[in-house]
């Protein structure tokens, strides 16, 4: 979802990802240990960690709580590393705030929204290009929120500094976004793929590319899959950072010249093509996979104070 900031000559872009389930797991990260300055204090049940570019709020043991800083810091150097091929080292000012809800009335009574069912949403204030606000809600009841949802919202932040405030299409944010998900929920959304292709369930590529808001709960499936599908289709032919100036140019000048420009794509309509041939044979379609390219492997699951 996205929508205009009701206080401050901002743009804010909020985004949500949809994930039902349950458990924890937590992830490390062996770069990250290494020399992440930390502060830990204690707010009522909740343990605040800051590092210099997060200001992490969770209610899990003090070591998790840790370790889920360390993650975001090494999660957001190797995904600036992939978008943003001109990243300064400076630090994000104001730092990004993730908060880490133990269960969905938390989550939904923070974020003020009754009704809604994700497990992730970022929100990011921009006022004349620069960045005034950051922030990360993730449900810690979801299972794979560590690996999943924390470093897909994360994305979207990176992806917010990578595009100084102007919002993306739809399809490349979330397509940018899932890139950095686990293999499992990968795999769940190939599946989920795969049936809305055998059921014919789908958006043509014209629907999808140019969809500035989320599709009718029956296409959502098939919106997320088809959106990190295309993709991972376009950045199989080159590189992260070439399908960013792709997206950018694409919002300049329209998608089919960029098309031509960036992938000899001929426009939409040889898109669409493209993706009739690909789709074909959806037993072999497969998504790019950054989070397998960041080297991160899981540790133990741990309990958390709900
Ligand atoms: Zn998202």
């Amino acid at each position: 979802m996205r929508t205009r900031s009701k206080f401050q000559p901002t743009v804010l872009i909020v985004t949500t990802l949809v994930l039902i389930s349950r458990g924890i797991s937590a992830w490390a990260d062996e770069e990250a240990a290494a020399s992440v300055a930390l502060s830990v204090r204690s707010d009522g049940r909740w343990t605040v960690v800051e590092t210099p570019n997060f200001r992490c709020r969770c209610q899990l043991p003090e070591a998790d709580a840790k370790r889920l800083a360390e993650c975001c810091e090494a999660w957001r150097n190797r995904l600036r590393k992939i978008w943003i091929t001109d990243a300064t080292t400076a630090n994000w000012l104001p730092r990004c705030e993730v908060c880490v809800h133990p269960g969905k009335a938390a989550y939904n009574l923070a974020l003020n929204r009754p009704n809604d069912v994700s497990v992730g949403s970022t929100m990011m204030n921009f006022d004349q290009g620069r960045t005034v606000l950051r922030r990360i809600d993730v449900r810690a009841d979801a299972s794979d929120w560590s690996n999943a949802a924390l470093p897909h919202e994360l994305t979207h932040v990176v992806l917010g500094e990578r595009f100084g405030g102007h919002a993306l299409p739809r399809w490349a944010d979330e397509g940018i976004a899932m890139l950095s998900e686990s293999t499992e929920k990968h795999h769940e959304r190939l599946v989920n793929l795969r049936e809305n292709l055998a059921r014919r369930q789908t958006l043509r590529m014209e629907e999808l590319v140019n969809a500035s808001r989320m599709p009718a709960p029956h296409l959502r499936d098939a919106f997320y899959g088809q959106s990190v599908a295309l993709t991972s289709l376009l950045i199989r032919q080159s590189t992260p950072a070439r399908f960013a100036d792709f997206i950018e140019q694409s919002q300049r000048q329209g998608i089919d010249g960029a098309l031509n420009q960036h992938y000899k794509v001929n426009g939409l309509v040889a898109l669409q093509r493209e993706w009739d041939q690909w789709t074909r044979t959806p037993e072999t379609m497969e998504f790019v996979s950054l989070q397998l390219h960041m080297g991160l492997e899981p540790i133990v699951a741990s309990a958390i104070d709900r």
